[in-house]
Order: C-alpha cells, then sequence, then structure tokens
C-alpha cells in the first residue's frame, strides 16, 4: 500500500506550560465539503467521552482561501472545500490528563492517544495515514516511543511514521519525554519498555528481566515454539504520585501506577503494588492475542461516534483477567500460595456483589458503557464486573474440562480457538463450537448458566476436585453490616449493599454516621467503623445516629452474626500443581 496522497498529521508543541498542542492535517485529496471528526471514544475504554471538548481554534484553508468550519455536533465539523485541491486544517488540543486515555503535556513528557488529537477524515479512515512528530527544539533529551511503524525518523523516534488506516492510528498511542528506556527479546520480537516520572530509586533492569519473562510465557502459551503476531511491541510506563491502570493496543499498552509501586534498588522482596504492577503488565499484555486479535466481531472495525455493544466481554476481559495471575504463576513471579489468594480475592469480589443477583455477566458486559464504566454508589448492586465473573467463568471452564480428560484444558481451547478464528472476530457460536469439537460435549448449558443467567457458579466443588481446600473464614465488618464507607474526616457511607443490615436499618450513601447508642446506655461518636466493636454488643440492637443533608436521623440497626468469606489452601499440591503449572502448546 502506498502512503502517497495519504492525510498528514503533525502534531507538536504549542505551548507546553499552558498544555496545549497544535496538530496541522493535510488533507491532500479531500472530498467536496469534506467532514472530520473526533471519536467520542478510545477502544479498550467502554465509555461515550468528550475528547472534543479540549479542541479549540479550529481553522482551515484551502490554497490561499481560508475557509470557515462548520460545527455539525459536539464533535464534526463540515469544510466548504472543493475535491481535489490540498486542504490544510489546524487546530489545537489542551493535553493535561495524566490516564492512559487521552493526551497529557507538561514539564516531563508528552503522551498523546490519537482519538484525542487527530481528526478522523470522513471517506480517508480505511487507507493509509502519516503522524509526524517533530523534534522539540528546546528538549534536545527528549526521546520518543510508540508502536507505530516509523517510516523516516531520527536516532530519537522524531520524524514520520505511517498507519495503515485510522484504526491502527487510533491504535498506536504516542510518548515523548526524558524517557528512561530498555529493551529486550521475546519470541523473537524486540519488546521496549520506556518509562516516565521514575524516582531515581527504580530499577529498571528488574522490571525488564520480570517483563520479559511474561512475554515469554504468554508468547509459548499462544504459539509454542512459533512467533508472536506483532513485530514490534512498546510498554509505555508513567510512574505518578498514585494512580494504577492500563490500555491495551495492538503491539503497545499505556500503563499507569504509583511511583512506590515501581521495583526498586534496595528491595529484595516484592511489594504488594509490584506485584499488582506486573499483574497488570500481564493482563495488557494478553489483551494481544484476547481483544486485540481474537474480538468481538462488532469491533471488527470500531464506529467512533457511538457505543460499539458486546456480550462477550466476560470473554475478553474475564478470561483475560483469569490468565493475567495465571501467567505470573506458570513464569514463577507467583507460587501456588501467592496464586490462591488472589484467586480467593477475586471470589469474594463475586460473592459479596449483590448485582451479581442482579445482572448475568453478558449483560453487563453489554451495558458496561452506561453501567460498570459510569462507576457510582449504586454499582455493586446494580451489576457485576465482567473482569471477576468473566475470570470465574474461565476458571469453572478450565476445571471442568480437567475433569474430563488430561489432556483437555482451556488453554488448548483458546490456541485451538485462535486457530479457528485466524486470530480474528469471533462469536460466542465459535467458542461453544470448539469446545464441542474438541471435549466431545455441548458446553451450552453451562455457558448459559454461568454467563446468560444470574445462578451461582460451582466454584467449590470444581477447587477441591483440584487440590484446593475451600476454607470460609468470619467476615469483616463493614461486610458483615453490607457497606462499604469512606474513613478519615469522619466516617462516610459510601454504598449501601442491597439485603445487608445497614440496607434493613435505612442507612444510605451520603450519610455521615456520627454515633451508636444501646438502649439505656449512653451514646458513642464513631469515627472509624471499626469503633463500632469497642461500643456495640457483637451481635444485636442498636441504634445509629447519622447525619443526612443536616437532618439529624437515629436509625435501629440490627448488628448480624458474622458471614463467611472464602480462603484458598493448597490441599493437594500435585493436583494443583497439574493445573497451575499449564501445558506446552
Ligand atoms: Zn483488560
Amino acid at each position: 500500500m502506498t502512503s502517497a496522497g495519504a492525510p498528514v498529521y503533525r502534531v507538536e508543541i504549542a505551548d507546553l506550560k499552558a498544555h496545549l498542542l497544535r496538530v496541522h492535517l493535510t488533507i491532500p485529496a479531500p472530498a467536496a465539503e469534506q467532514e472530520g471528526s473526533l471519536p467520542v471514544l478510545i477502544p479498550g475504554s467502554y465509555m461515550v467521552r468528550e475528547f472534543s471538548g479540549h479542541l479549540q481554534k479550529l481553522q482551515a484553508r484551502q490554497g490561499r482561501k481560508r475557509l470557515q468550519p462548520e460545527q455539525l455536533d459536539k464533535c464534526s465539523w463540515r469544510l466548504p472545500c472543493r475535491a481535489g485541491q490540498a486542504l490544510e486544517l489546524s487546530y489545537e488540543v489542551y493535553a493535561n490528563d495524566p490516564s492512559v486515555r487521552m493526551a497529557q503535556l507538561n514539564h516531563e513528557r508528552c503522551f498523546f492517544n490519537a482519538t484525542s488529537v487527530c481528526l478522523r477524515v470522513h471517506g480517508q479512515d480505511r487507507a493509509a495515514l502519516i503522524l509526524e512528530v517533530p523534534p522539540p527544539a528546546e528538549h534536545p533529551r527528549w526521546t520518543l516511543a510508540t508502536g507505530l511503524e516509523p517510516l523516516k525518523v531520527d536516532r530519537r523516534g522524531f520524524g514520520r511514521y505511517r498507519a495503515t488506516d485510522y484504526d491502527e492510528l487510533a491504535d498506536c498511542p504516542v510518548c515523548f519525554g526524558e524517557l528512561w528506556s530498555g529493551q529486550f527479546q521475546a519470541g523473537g520480537v524486540m519488546h521496549r519498555f520506556v518509562v516516565t516520572g521514575a524516582p531515581p530509586t527504580f530499577d529498571g533492569q528488574r522490571l525488564l528481566e520480570d517483563t520479559r519473562k511474561i512475554c515469554e510465557a504468554q508468547i509459548r502459551f499462544w504459539h509454542g515454539k512459533g512467533k508472536p503476531p506483532m513485530t514490534r511491541y512498546v510498554f509505555m510506563l508513567h510512574a505518578v504520585s498514585d494512580g494504577y491502570g492500563g490500555l491495551e493496543h495492538r503491539n503497545s499498552t499505556a500503563l499507569i501506577c504509583g511511583r512506590k509501586d515501581l521495583p526498586g534498588t534496595d528491595a529484595s522482596k516484592v511489594t504488594e503494588g509490584y506485584a499488582t504492577l506486573r499483574g497488570l503488565i500481564s493482563h495488557e499484555y494478553f489483551h494481544t492475542w484476547n481483544v486485540k486479535r481474537l474480538r468481538p466481531a462488532a469491533f471488527a472495525r470500531y464506529d467512533y461516534t457511538r457505543e460499539n455493544y458486546t456480550e462477550l466481554l466476560w470473554f475478553f476481559e474475564g478470561f483475560t483477567s483469569y490468565y493475567d495471575d495465571l501467567m505470573l504463576r506458570r513464569c514463577a513471579l507467583l507460587d501456588n500460595a501467592g496464586y490462591l489468594k488472589l484467586l480467593g480475592k477475586t471470589i469474594n469480589q463475586v460473592l459479596q456483589t449483590p448485582g451479581r443477583q442482579v445482572q448475568s455477566v453478558a449483560q453487563a458486559s453489554f451495558d458496561a458503557w452506561v453501567k460498570y464504566y459510569r462507576h457510582n454508589e449504586n454499582t455493586p448492586n446494580a451489576t457485576v464486573s465482567y473482569y471477576s465473573k468473566g475470570a470465574l467463568v474461565a476458571l469453572c471452564l478450565d476445571l471442568t474440562l480437567r475433569s474430563m480428560h488430561p489432556d483437555l484444558h482451556l488453554d488448548r481451547i483458546l490456541r485451538e480457538l485462535w486457530q479457528r478464528c485466524r486470530g480474528g472476530p469471533m462469536s460466542q457460536d465459535d467458542l461453544l463450537e470448539q469446545l464441542q469439537a474438541s471435549s466431545g460435549r455441548s458446553f451450552e448449558t453451562d455457558i448459559n448458566h454461568w454467563v446468560h443467567s444470574t445462578e451461582e457458579l460451582p466454584l467449590e466443588p470444581l477447587l477441591r476436585a483440584h487440590g484446593v481446600a475451600v476454607l470460609k473464614e468470619p467476615d469483616q465488618l463493614a461486610q458483615r453490616l453490607g457497606l462499604r464507607v469512606e474513613e478519615g474526616q469522619g466516617l462516610k457511607i459510601k454504598t449501601v449493599l442491597h439485603g445487608g443490615a445497614a440496607h434493613a436499618a435505612g442507612l444510605s450513601p451520603g450519610d455521615e454516621w456520627l454515633a451508636v447508642e444501646q438502649a439505656g446506655g449512653p451514646g458513642w461518636r464513631l469515627r472509624r467503623l471499626d469503633d463500632l466493636l469497642l461500643y456495640a454488643p457483637a451481635t444485636g440492637k442498636v441504634q445509629a445516629l447519622v447525619s443526612r443533608d443536616e437532618q439529624l436521623l437515629r436509625l435501629p440497626l440490627k448488628i448480624p452474626a458474622p458471614g463467611h468469606t472464602w480462603r484458598l489452601a493448597v490441599q493437594e499440591p500435585s493436583l494443583l500443581e497439574r493445573w497451575l503449572a499449564g501445558t506446552p502448546s
């Protein structure tokens, strides 16, 4: 494919102190009345957003003639131009968002997703595009990283890149700044890791070495000794005072973590924060196969103007969540006990979510745009996480297959599904057909129960059959009362879980829980939830004094006996090993 005649986006710093980028867009062969728009979503993040709110000073000219853009809606414009003569646009984008989803320009870095910065040229978004990033003169030490294919770049990575279409441009974020940069080979592919915001104690070699193990284990998982589907891969990690998240792309990922979560030169043991970061790296990398290539048919081509619906996030996010920790175990970054601890946490998360009895995980997937991604105080009552419950569906499927025959397991099904769908769009029917073909029996009833109903999953018998002891331990006070709280300046009610004691008492999100009284006894001020254990009987009736919109309310609360949370422990190591150690493809 040639890129002659392709639209060129030149993205440069307009005013670093004002966090402004300037974009010059040249369209060599526009249509008459050419239209363009900014997306309302970034693939992988299931929420409609208003990126165009940060676009300003849009100007256009054709030859010497200035054109007046006509705005059509919140994110689309029409240019009163003639066909065939080069059209030049320029505009500014305010870039001051530290997340992985938008764009940020400041003293230490520039990071952007094309969905925030590059207007989609209607009618030309399925052909090649050029992105040009000139070297910023005031920052001679800055270098650039992206998954895009370089066309003509300097030693520091500035210059011209090519995308085969707008989808690829949107899927290849760009990061430049004073980057910490390291690289390694895995599966014959060069992997680059760049970090911004790292403290001086950051141990980059350790991060590289651990990441290499994760990548090698996953490439082996999907392809054995074969080659992975990308020719280069870039990890872009931004370390901040407090933050966590990641977004997957076809040959890169953007990550954010707390500085204290990075491995340090003086630490001999793995902190919880660093263990979580390794899990995030494993998760986003697994998406290289599961969601970026194997993907819902609805995502074969994104519609950038509206929600893109799928019922399958339980598969793409859930199965990825199942394998992210399992992959850490398989490359020895977790031991069996560590793995079971994380799995137990996922199980408790689902069991403590009343919304699992309201929505199936397929409905939760479809509704992600208005429920899970639009998190509010009622989310745990209204829906279930397709990450956590989806991971448990994967667990049930894996352990059921393993119970049938030693050569049957989810690893094999995923590899066969990859072959069946040629690493491309897939449907639930593809999964069901593959399960039938590989195992000789239908899984339709199982998937209907686990995915399309709100019935409980058969976790306990499956875990026991694979060498895991399921222990039930008394739950924490907040869970016992059916509450999520915020402590600090007083005791604030964040969420009241349906069916719990707090719900029965009439506590409400936003209430400040001031004090507790017992019949005939004095009242006691509460500053933290656990203070309740000091001033009230372990079970029985009390009065909760709350402030709601400046009104004082006395609510009768019955403190129930403790319920249970799950703890998983190793019961039969040899059985467990057979499951967790994995199977070469
Ligand atoms: Zn994910």
